[in-house]
């Protein structure tokens, strides 16, 4: 049977991974990217076990782990640096797929060569920058210009058209024109990338500390580093500086360089026996920051043969790790919901169906921190620290909690899959 043509507007995590699926399915779809070059953008992203089981499927995950670093443990910390509670993950804790820590780079790299040595070169093209589209009843055509100089490029007729081009999606501007910013939580992140002369917290080991106000999260991302003794530490360093709901202070920039002297100031007192906040900002030298944002859950995602996808269709809070990994999981929903209904419309609401709520619910739990949440609360208990952290927080509490929030964001061992 001849599939549908299908064009797919960025060509980010989740658009490099959507070509993977569509590709494995049958299809040909082509990847259409704003950017004039793929460069290696970012610093570190988690990738979840149940993304992690996807792109195993897709035959990417050895390539993955060879890059990044299988994590072993994921720690929380008052803000004196006390420990509160320890998980296993991953394979540790008997799934039966890893959680990766990785640079998005890295991790960007390996879609892309994946990419063009299965579709081909001509199945990425860049400095494609959609500007809009139009439908009828039998085809959609996509119109791009180009990034680098403003100029018109031919347009591109398909059978679908899939709107997986970012926070700032240009797709969802055509649909929801009125729609403005991302809402900002008040919070803003410095994130960066350090080489360090070994481990933090032993390796492997992802962890927050402090409170919803002033945070620090860190893991560790390089194989290569490991191989050397060595450990290339992505941290981010967390800071209230407006109210919430406020608009943002400047429009979200992955890329937008800053100094450590914008937030170091607020970490003085994290000085801990097992980390010296202040002198790792100085190691790191540069941060780059961003606005902690998302945006309201959509009341729907597709209209005729067009529909969104990953940071496009729910951008969403990066607590809890779950911003790639819910775009893996909307490529497998997708693909497999354009294999099973001849029709491409049912198949993109069926597909919404399936995602659209359950995103929603993400977004939703991450605006109440659910993941960290054991750190306000034992901020709230224990201000001062504590000297018994069962006495503060039961470890039934914090059980019940984190599985709350697994199940919720679809990666509790029962629904991945067990070792
Ligand atoms: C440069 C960059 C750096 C990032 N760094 C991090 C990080 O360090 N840690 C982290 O957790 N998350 C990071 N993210 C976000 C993370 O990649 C996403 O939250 C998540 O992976 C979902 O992926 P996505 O493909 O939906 O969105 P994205 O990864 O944001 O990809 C969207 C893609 O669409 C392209 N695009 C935008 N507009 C158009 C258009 N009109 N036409 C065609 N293409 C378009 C963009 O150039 C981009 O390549 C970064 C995103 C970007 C773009």
């Amino acid at each position: 049977m001849q599939r549908p043509g299908v064009i797919i507007a960025g060509g980010g995590i989740a658009g490099l991974t959507l070509a993977l699926a569509l590709h494995e399915a049958g299809y040909a779809p082509r990847v259409y990217e704003a950017a004039g070059q793929l460069a290696e953008l970012g610093v570190g992203i988690n990738v979840l076990p149940h993304a992690a089981k996807e792109f195993a499927r897709l035959g990417v995950l050895d390539a993955l782990v060879a890059e990044g670093v299988e994590l072993e443990r994921y720690m929380w910390f008052n803000r004196h640096g006390q420990e509160i509670w320890q998980e296993p993950r991953g394979r540790g804790a008997g799934y039966a797929w890893p959680q990766v820590s990785i640079h998005r780079g890295a991790l960007h790299r390996v879609l892309a060569e994946a990419v063009r040595t299965r579709l081909g070169d001509a199945a990425l093209l860049l400095d494609h920058q959609l500007t809009g589209f139009t439908q009828d009843a039998t085809s959609v055509t996509a119109h791009f210009a180009s990034r680098a100089s403003g100029a018109r490029r031919d347009s591109v007729r398909g059978e679908v058209l899939i709107g997986a081009d970012g926070i700032h999606s240009a797709l969802r501007r055509c649909f929801y024109p009125d729609e403005g910013a991302p809402r900002w939580a008040g919070n803003m992140m410095w994130r960066m990338c350090v080489e360090l002369p070994g481990p933090v917290l032993g390796g492997a080991t992802m962890f927050s500390a402090g409170t919803g106000e002033l945070k620090v999260v860190g893991y560790e991302i390089s194989a290569a580093a490991r191989r050397q003794g060595r450990s290339l530490f992505n941290w981010i360093a967390e800071v209230r500086t407006g109210a919430d709901g406020a608009p943002p202070p400047e429009r979200e920039n992955w890329n937008r360089a800053a100094g450590i002297e914008e937030f170091a100031h607020y970490f003085e007192d994290f000085r801990f026996d097992w980390l010296d906040v202040p002198a790792l900002a100085r190691a790191s030298g540069q941060a780059f920051a961003f606005p902690m944002v998302d945006r309201d859950p959509l009341p729907r995602w597709t209209h005729g043969r067009v529909t969104l996808l990953g940071d496009a269709a729910h951008p969403m809070w990066p607590i809890g790790s779950n911003g790639a990994s819910q775009a893996v999981l909307d490529c497998r929903a997708l693909a497999d919901a354009l294999v099973a209904h001849d029709d491409v419309q049912d198949a993109l609401t069926a597909y919404e169906a399936t995602r659209l709520p359950a995103t929603a619910a993400v977004v939703t739990a991450n605006r109440s921190r659910a993941h960290d949440e054991i750190l306000d609360l034992v901020e709230r208990r224990a201000p001062q620290g504590f000297s018994d952290a069962r006495a503060v927080i039961s470890a039934a509490e914090i059980e019940t909690r984190l599985a709350s929030y697994k199940q919720t964001a679809q990666f509790d061992r029962q629904r991945v899959g067990s070792a």
